[in-house]
């Protein structure tokens, strides 16, 4: 089956707003085994619309289309797929009802454009909306499949989930080609040095691995092309995963939708452990990683951001020696800040950040880019330094990372010894 993606809205070309959509549903779809030949984006313009509407039902099985479902008149794309296909536009009465008790929650008045929402064309399925006022709609006529979304993401991509993904799955024939994706994430170790070690993995025939560069990540990504029934592409998928993690060891730290702070949390969670945060070049973005996730209060007691020396000294108890002596971006200092807010707040573990974000304050001894992370454990204290590289904003972010790391790989060690320890 082969699918276009429309997306609509004057906003997407004037780039203020990033089409998300399509990288979503482009994503979906490929899972899906359904190929995406094009991708157009339109502007709200009634004959452009039309135009590109009747050519993409003209060469495709599948039209997705996203925007131009609200209630004001530039929002047309229903009308202009119902006069392509050749379709009356019909009132569905539930869908006008599903509106009008939208308004009566929020206690306001339905406004009379709003009534232009349950007009759909002749024959559509209707796609509940359960977030805005904007229903949806599947439409089939002669072969072709056009399927209507709302705009807003956090619209589209629920309704497409729970509504049009089991249409989908039902409609691709069973011996269709599926890709079968996994995607192993590594902190540590760049681009060139995995290929070295994965090389003879990468030339298999029934495999296919890719490395992706993030910002503070490598991303492996694995797939392995199956009919629907993919028990064999699975295994095929875990016996790869599992010789990748033993060649990289914990410089894997998760797979798929697994984050960073994710993974920290949970092993903090499991391990019942605390954790407060002493953070200088990173101004508080560590705590704001810790607290990202709900239920982060159940490991994370807090932290201070004491970018000035007085507060290094003030509220941590860093030695005047020590800042004098070896400077704040340094071991010595690290370690005091992780030791300082541990004993202040009582956590199990504590971390620390000092370093030089830049763009100025470096010097041949301490360049930009230099940071210590600090980590106060009942096991002891440690600083790690890490020289980092890239304009301000990257090394802030990539210093999170690297705390929030050797928090993890702390924890994973510490883990290891208690179970030796055991047996
Ligand atoms: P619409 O349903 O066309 O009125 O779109 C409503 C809002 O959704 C727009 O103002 C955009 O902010 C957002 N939006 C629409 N299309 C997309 C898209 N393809 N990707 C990301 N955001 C979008
Ligand atoms: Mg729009």
């Amino acid at each position: 089956m082969k699918a276009e993606i429309v997306s609509t809205g004057t906003e997407l070309l004037l780039g203020e707003t990033l089409n998300t959509s399509a990288h979503f549903l482009t994503g979906k779809l490929s899972a899906l085994g359904i190929e995406v030949d094009y991708h157009t984006t339109i502007g709200d313009n009634p004959e452009r619309l039309e135009q590109v509407l009747r050519q993409a039902i003209g060469r495709t099985d599948l039209l997705v289309t996203t925007g131009g479902l609200g209630p004001t008149v530039d929002d047309l794309t229903k009308e202009l797929v119902a006069k392509v296909l050749d379709l009356k536009m019909e009132l569905d009465p539930s869908s006008l009802e599903h509106i009008k008790q939208f308004f009566g929650r929020r206690k306001a008045p339905m406004p009379l454009n709003n009534e232009k929402q349950a007009y759909f064309p002749k024959g559509s399925k209707i796609l509940p909306n359960h977030i805005g006022t904007a229903p949806g709609a599947i439409i089939e006529k002669n072969g072709k499949t056009v399927i209507i979304l709302p705009g807003p993401p956090f619209e589209m991509t629920p309704m497409f989930d729970n509504y049009v993904w089991p249409v989908l799955q039902q409609k691709i024939e069973p011996d269709v080609e599926r890709m079968n994706e996994r995607v192993l994430k590594v902190f540590g170790m760049g681009e060139s040095a995995i290929e070295e070690v994965l090389a003879d993995l990468m030339g298999l025939p029934n495999l296919s691995m890719a490395l992706l560069a993030k910002r503070a990540e490598m991303h492996i990504r694995l797939v392995v092309r199956s009919s629907k029934i993919s028990e064999e592409a699975e295994e095929v998928l875990n016996r790869t995963e599992e010789e990748i993690r033993r060649r990289l060891g914990n410089k894997v730290f998760g797979r798929d939708q697994e984050t960073m702070i994710g993974i920290v949390g949970q092993l903090l969670k499991n391990e019942q452990l605390t954790i407060a945060t002493a953070e200088s070049c990173t101004g508080g973005l560590l705590g704001a990683a810790l607290t990202q996730e709900p239920g982060s209060s159940e490991f994370y007691l807090g932290g201070v951001v004491s970018y000035a020396n007085s507060l290094k000294q003030g509220l941590l108890g860093v030695s005047a020696e020590s800042l004098n002596k070896y400077g704040a971006v340094s071991e010595e200092v690290a370690k005091e800040m992780a030791a300082g807010i541990r004993s202040k707040a009582g956590s199990d573990l504590a971390i620390s950040t000092t370093g030089i974000a830049g763009p100025d304050g470096g010097s041949a001894q301490k360049p930009v880019g230099l940071v210590y992370v600090g980590l106060a454990a009942p096991e002891g204290i440690q600083a790690e330094k890490i020289q980092l590289y890239g304009e301000r904003e990257s090394v802030r972010q990539l210093t999170v990372q690297a705390a929030l790391n050797r928090v993890r790989v702390h924890m994973l060690n510490s883990e290891r010894r208690i179970q030796s320890g055991d047996g």
